[in-house]
């Protein structure tokens, strides 16, 4: 006879198979549903910095319908380095993110134009945190990216680990595109969230709440 409650019993099933941290996903219709709309409205071209994939190879739920390839934002201005993989909505989103707050916050506080992002991650099939039985993680989606700092026409670059309690001008314009981020996506992470943000903002487009539409901005 079993004394193992039956709400673990799935968890321990997980856990069993694999050395790979084991993650459980919900079943979200309105994921592909975005995407579809996202991929039929035209927002999104391909260019020299869009390209299509045909897939991410992730095994079940991870991965994308049209999985794009960004290496650059604002029409070639500012590099992804390394390109990010990202579903459609995450396009546009990065753009706009990028022209109307980092753009003009690097001019401000730096007088330097940005010419990059340094992309510290994007999809990955894996749990939030990578905490085996957790939640898919948005990466898993291709609906996230983390950035760990942002370079400059001189050759600078503002890392979020150094500058986020580093000198004025980069505490502000870090500040500032941070709290810039949460007018365009749903979830923003950074150094005040937790250890695990310490070095990067995580930037996603997940649902929150009852109706979808909170907002997580720490
Ligand atoms: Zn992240």
């Amino acid at each position: 006879m079993s004394r193992v409650p039956p709400l673990l019993l799935p968890l321990l099933a997980l856990c069993a198979c694999s050395q790979t941290p084991q993650f459980i996903a919900r079943d979200e219709p309105w994921r592909a549903d975005e995407e579809r709309a996202c991929l039929s409205s035209g927002v999104v071209h391909e260019s020299p910095f869009v390209e299509l994939r045909s897939a991410l190879g992730g095994p079940s739920v991870c991965g994308a319908i049209k999985p794009l390839s960004v290496s650059a934002a604002a029409n070639g201005w500012v590099q992804l380095q390394p390109p990010a993989l990202v579903r459609c909505p995450m396009v546009p989103a990065i753009d706009h993110w990028v022209e109307r707050t980092v753009m003009p916050a690097a001019r401000r506080h730096f007088r330097s134009p940005l010419v990059a992002l340094k992309i510290a991650g994007s999809y990955s099939c894996r749990p939030m945190n990578n905490v085996d039985g957790a939640l898919l993680s948005e990466h898993g989606h291709a609906n996230a990216i983390d950035v760990s700092g942002f370079v400059l026409v001189d050759g600078r670059t503002v890392s979020v680990k150094n500058g986020w309690w580093g000198a004025f001008a980069e505490r502000n314009f870090l500040r500032e595109v941070h709290h810039g981020g949460c007018a365009v996506f749903s979830t923003v992470l950074g150094p005040n969230y937790d250890a695990n943000h310490k070095d990067h903002f995580h930037l996603d487009l997940g649902r929150h709440g009852h109706d979808g539409a909170d907002t997580i901005c720490k």
